[in-house]
């Protein structure tokens, strides 16, 4: 996939089809987590799609982890301030004087959920993975990969995919049972997989600066994306509700942090039962 030489829009939203000439440039991975690489240029996504998935995609950046890891990554804002991420009663935000690992916790008054050793030198936060968190996270990762597919389609094919369109009602509308997901613990897998930047080395390279890659692979007859951001890698199936495609991921060592609701025994270690609730911290309990 080489963003930049895809020169000739199809003057067709790729996700409702309306046909028209479109004032906006669509950036698939969100340009408020630092992107401005992989850009379409106006005439693949409609103007009034593309401001309804600006829509999730700031519900999304705000109030799960990837507004942290954008706070942590120091993304620089429109505004040219280091981004911040509020995350319960914690606000978050980069030490601009030190590694931008170093994260700066404002507390409001009321429960905590960041503690530190006793140490001081290591802290752990624990945030819980609520439903609509979850949603908008997958909402985002499929419009993503929606985007991809459907530009590798039409450069190639002339035409646009036609297995997506179950993944592109709940893209557009967030309708029905959620949509599995996978949060990836480490990024150890990314061993296995092939960046779809690399046949553009310069992009390749401003992506990874940015802390972001994109990966599409066909795994057990489903069509995956990965999506690196960060410190994790999420997978998300294009063509339907499908999960078998985890057995794969599992035999490549990759440990599951998260998923959404329905899907999040997936998460847990085979030869554990579901957590039990004395594993919660007793802080976390009370904010819940
Ligand atoms: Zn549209």
């Amino acid at each position: 996939m080489t963003l930049r030489h895809v020169k000739t829009p199809p003057g067709m939203c790729l996700f409702c089809g309306v046909a028209g000439s479109f004032k906006s440039r669509e950036h698939i991975v969100p340009e408020s987590m630092g992107n401005d690489v992989v850009v379409l240029a106006p005439g693949w996504v409609c103007d009034e799609c593309n401001v309804a998935f600006s829509a999730t995609e700031n519900r999304a950046l705000s109030r799960s982890f990837w507004g942290l890891e954008r706070a942590r990554l120091g993304v620089i804002t429109k505004k040219g301030k280091p981004a911040i991420a509020k995350l319960g009663r914690v606000t978050y935000s980069a030490l601009p004087h030190r590694p931008n690992t170093v994260l700066a916790e404002v507390h409001k008054a009321g429960p905590l959920m960041v503690w530190k050793d006793s140490s001081r030198t290591e802290a752990q936060a624990f945030i819980p993975f609520e439903r609509e968190m979850a949603v908008d996270m997958s909402r985002v990762l499929l419009k993503m990969g929606i985007e991809l597919v459907s530009v590798h389609s039409w450069t190639s094919t002339g035409r646009f995919p036609d297995c997506l369109d179950d993944a592109k009602t709940f893209a557009l509308k967030g309708e029905g049972l959620d949509w599995p997901m996978m949060i990836l613990a480490d990024v150890t897998i990314e061993s296995r997989l092939r960046s779809l930047l690399l046949q553009d080395q310069m992009a390749w390279r401003e992506a990874r600066a940015c802390s972001f890659d994109l990966f599409l692979h066909e795994i057990d007859s489903e069509l995956v994306f990965f999506f690196r951001y960060g410190s994790f890698i999420y997978a998300v199936p294009l063509r339907e509700r499908s999960t078998s495609w985890t057995k794969q991921l599992e035999q490549w060592g990759a440990r599951f942090l998260a998923a959404p609701g329905p899907y999040a025994a997936l998460s847990w270690p085979k030869d554990s039962v579901e957590p039990a609730d004395e594993t919660m911290p007793k802080a976390l309990k009370e904010t819940t």
